[in-house]
């Protein structure tokens, strides 16, 4: 029933709000938060605050090791959130969720397993020049060690990818590799990474998606997608940070050599050598984010009760209204495409002020918000710029945040003009 938006109760913001803590909180003496930095990190809602403190308070204990009842509790909740997680990005079987600390970690795991395992000096892999810091580095750590080489599909003036020149690179270039960016953190543009994948394995290659900025905000359907490794971030999902998860097809997983080596990970270990466990486990080693991973898998029971579809459509209508009025604002300059084509995230700069000078003054209002290079200092560069100031959106905003934010740029600007 909930699947189907036009048989949902409308969409509740208040009642929304009302679930997490932070928010009820006075941002300086008199004055109220408005939390628009949610592409950095979202809030937590009360669900996923007490899963966490019911774990340590009542059954906290090691996963898979104990055969007491409190490890047969831990066991059962976190491969509870592995279910969960299942079926939030409608993956074909619980083995394919690895569990990973965000989605730095899961593009590092792929980078260091697939990546050192398949390329060969003269491969190609194909990033772009959208991506955050964790889609660059890794590969360049591994161009390294391996003799490959990196490329990356240029952004457009309108922030979008140049799909031509990425057919080109297909075409022209060995590639074995894709990885891309779903959405944005700075321009909000949402790729079409169906059609991607589609044009990537028509050329042989795979396709890796951060999905960082995607899973949280919009329904993600791995296998409508048709991708064969996404990743994402716990804490940008109002779950606990330490949380993530790595999806992989599961043939591709199961011929991957492991990353860390340690316990959890083997199934049979002598002094002259080791054999690995089943998946997922294989990729797990050590004790793992236990709690955070609980804590995660109440968050996607909030986020599915909602509905992604509902917490997209509120962000977009948010979306649409702030770039509306932020355009309305003298001396603004937006980046990224319009509303019809991004996520929550509308990025500026002010003609003559800096972006930590502007986040410092919406501050004093109660506002914040993100400035600096946000981890993608190749997108600043391509435009121009060395530093921006990003308001992003999540469920519980309200549009009047947004009308909170213009009027503080409005002052910002009268006290600059003044100085
Ligand atoms: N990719 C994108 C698009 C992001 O926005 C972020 C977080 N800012 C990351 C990757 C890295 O995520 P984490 O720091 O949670 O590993």
């Amino acid at each position: 029933m909930m699947n189907d938006p036009t048989l949902a109760p409308p969409y509740d913001v208040e009642s929304v709000r009302a679930d997490f803590p932070i928010l009820q909180q006075e941002h300086h003496p008199g004055v109220s938060l408005v939390y628009l930095d949610n592409a950095a990190t979202s809030q937590k809602p009360v669900q996923v605050i007490d899963a966490l403190d019911d774990y340590y308070r009542r059954y906290n204990a090691n996963v898979h090791r104990g055969i007491h009842r409190l490890s047969e509790e831990a066991t059962a909740a976190y491969e509870g959130a592995r279910i969960k997680l299942r079926r939030f990005i409608n993956a074909g079987n619980k083995r394919e969720i690895i569990f990973a600390r965000g989605t730095t970690e899961g593009i590092n795991l792929v980078a260091q397993t697939w990546g050192r395992a398949n390329l060969k000096p003269g491969d190609v892999v194909v990033s772009t020049q959208m991506e955050h810091h964790s889609n660059i580095v890794p590969w360049q750590l591994l161009a390294m060690e391996k003799g490959i080489t990196v490329r990356y599909v240029p952004v457009l003036p309108d922030g979008t990818l140049d799909l031509e020149a990425y057919a080109n690179l297909l075409r022209d270039e060995p590639v074995k590799l894709v990885t891309v960016v779903h959405v944005s953190n700075v321009l909000g543009t949402v790729n079409p990474i169906a059609e991607m994948a589609r044009q990537a394995h028509e050329a042989g290659a795979l396709i890796l998606v951060d999905a960082a900025q995607s899973a949280p905000h919009m329904p993600v359907d791995v296998r409508a997608l048709d991708v064969d490794f996404l990743t994402f971030s716990g804490h940008k999902m109002l779950g606990p940070t330490g949380s993530g998860v790595l999806y992989g097809k599961r043939d591709l997983l199961e011929a991957m050599p492991p990353w860390m080596g340690g316990g959890d990970m083997i199934s049979r270990v002598s002094l002259e050598g080791s054999t690995w466990n089943d998946l997922p486990y294989k990729f797990e080693a050590g004790t793992p984010s236990i709690a955070e991973m609980i804590g995660l898998g109440y968050a996607v029971d909030y986020l599915t009760a909602l509905g992604m579809e509902r917490v997209q459509a509120h962000e977009h209508t948010l979306t649409a209204y702030a770039l509306d009025r932020l355009a309305e604002v003298p001396g603004i300059t937006l980046y990224g495409p319009d509303a019809s084509k991004k996520g929550g995230v509308a990025t500026f700069t002010m003609q003559g002020i800096h972006a930590h000078d502007v986040a410092q003054m919406l501050d004093a209002e109660g506002v914040a918000v993100r400035a600096g290079h946000h981890c993608a200092q190749p997108l600043h560069d391509r435009f121009g710029i060395s530093a921006s100031a990003r308001a992003s959106f999540y469920l519980y905003n309200r549009p009047a945040e947004v009308d909170t934010l213009i009027e503080a740029l409005y002052k910002a600007k009268k006290t600059f003009a003044r100085s």
